[in-house]
């Protein structure tokens, strides 16, 4: 019997401490400045993070993801009358930015090897009232963005990424947050670039769409206290602008040992029949260390599996032996009462809901140490040969 271990499925504070010197100047910059908005830290951040994207990219702070999606919707023109084509499978905050933005989501079904959005749902469900498409970048994968492309542009719909759990993440060498419009960015505590406390940023190409996030966050100021359109504010501030910057230098190599623990539970969960390991869209290019130009990268926010029938069941037995874990998400937003309107109902997104039904995140962040994962792994493969 090997011993027992506690295996979170996140920790935040052993990627703080790590580099904790840098975090301490970062902070202590912005005290001794005394500027704790709109100030050099968050032009500094939004340069840097826009030219990691590419030299003809923008970065508008704002003060949270979902924030960056409403901005981001709004910033492309979205708003009252308008339908924005969306998951049901990635929380609540993209269909209430969605909702926020004045307009109203339409839900589509996703691929179930992907958990992205399934381009020819896009095609079946887009109305003359569609103006847009959100498409999530679940779990650190990119969408088919080729197929969502497709199927936007023949209908002049505007594509907005959700690149929340997907910072750094490529497909066939492309970034994501670079295939769409505009794309919205997260820096929640726990997503691959994390701020210490709320954050988000949104991304683009197009300079007038940029200009147009810029004045959303800020009243409609583009000189103080004279307003050009309707908001309230948004803002990133300082001190995460700061600490962000200090930990951008770090994300690729936060991703790669991200894929590292991923291909480890692979070796260690590949034949265990009753679970569907997560797709590796990089293997199916015949490509296995990241990094090079033209690879397509994972940046596994979370490793999901799928437990047919036995989520539940499995979730309590590894809790009994202290291993962490979370469901992504329990209930699609076309079933939970305030959103319930937009939606068919149950049965109107059967991948979706089997989905929710079947998915089962275990541990995963940069510092969860390789016999951490043997130790899950071990207890996951247990559960099988335990039976039904
Ligand atoms: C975290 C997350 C958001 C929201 O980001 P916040 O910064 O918490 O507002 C939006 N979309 C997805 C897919 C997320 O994971």
């Amino acid at each position: 019997m090997t011993p027992r271990r506690e295996v979170p499925l996140n920790s935040l504070a052993p990627g703080v401490q790590a580099i904790r010197e840098d975090i301490d100047a970062a902070v202590d910059r912005v005290l001794r400045r005394g500027w704790f908005l709109l100030g050099p830290e968050l032009a500094a951040f939004e340069q840097t993070f826009a030219a990691y994207h590419g030299a003809e990219f923008r970065c508008v702070g704002v003060g949270s993801g979902t924030d960056a999606l409403r901005i981001g919707l709004q910033a492309l023109g979205v708003g009252p009358g308008d339908e924005v084509l969306a998951p049901a499978n990635a929380g609540v905050p993209p269909v209430a930015a969605v909702v926020a933005a004045g307009a109203r989501p339409v839900f589509c079904d996703v691929e179930p090897a992907s958990h992205c959005l399934d381009p020819a749902d896009i095609e079946r469900r887009a109305s003359s009232r569609a103006r847009a498409v959100l498409v999530v970048h679940l779990y650190g994968q990119v969408a088919d963005m080729g197929g969502v492309l497709e199927a936007s542009r023949t209908r002049g719909l505007s594509v907005l990424e959700d690149c929340a759990q997907a910072h750094g993440a490529r497909h066939r060498g492309q970034l994501a947050g670079t295939w769409g419009d505009a794309a919205a960015f997260s820096f929640y505590p726990t997503k691959n670039l994390g701020a210490l406390g709320d954050g988000g940023a949104v991304l683009t190409a197009q300079p007038e769409v940029a200009d147009r996030a810029a004045l959303l966050r800020n009243y409609g100021w583009r000189q103080q206290y004279l307003s050009e359109l309707h908001s309230t504010n948004s803002r990133l501030d300082e001190l995460q602008a700061a600490v962000l910057a200090a930990k951008l230098g770090h994300l690729d190599e936060w991703n790669a040992r991200r894929r590292e623990l991923a291909a480890l539970y692979r070796e260690h969960l590949s034949d265990v029949p009753g679970l569907v390991l997560p797709s590796d869209p990089g293997a199916s290019e015949g490509q296995s260390a990241g990094g090079q130009p033209g690879a397509t990268e994972h940046v596994h926010h979370l490793f999901v599996v799928r437990v047919p029938g036995r989520r539940d069941e499995l979730r309590a037995f590894l809790a009994e032996r202290g291993i962490g874990t979370g469901v992504h998400y329990p209930a699609p937003a076309h079933l939970q009462a305030p959103y319930a309107e937009f939606g068919g109902g149950p049965g109107s997104l059967p991948h979706t809901e089997q989905l929710a039904r079947e998915v089962l995140s275990l541990p995963m962040y940069p510092e969860l140490r390789d016999e951490d994962v043997a130790y899950a792994a071990e207890q996951v493969r247990a559960f099988f040969r335990r039976g039904a």
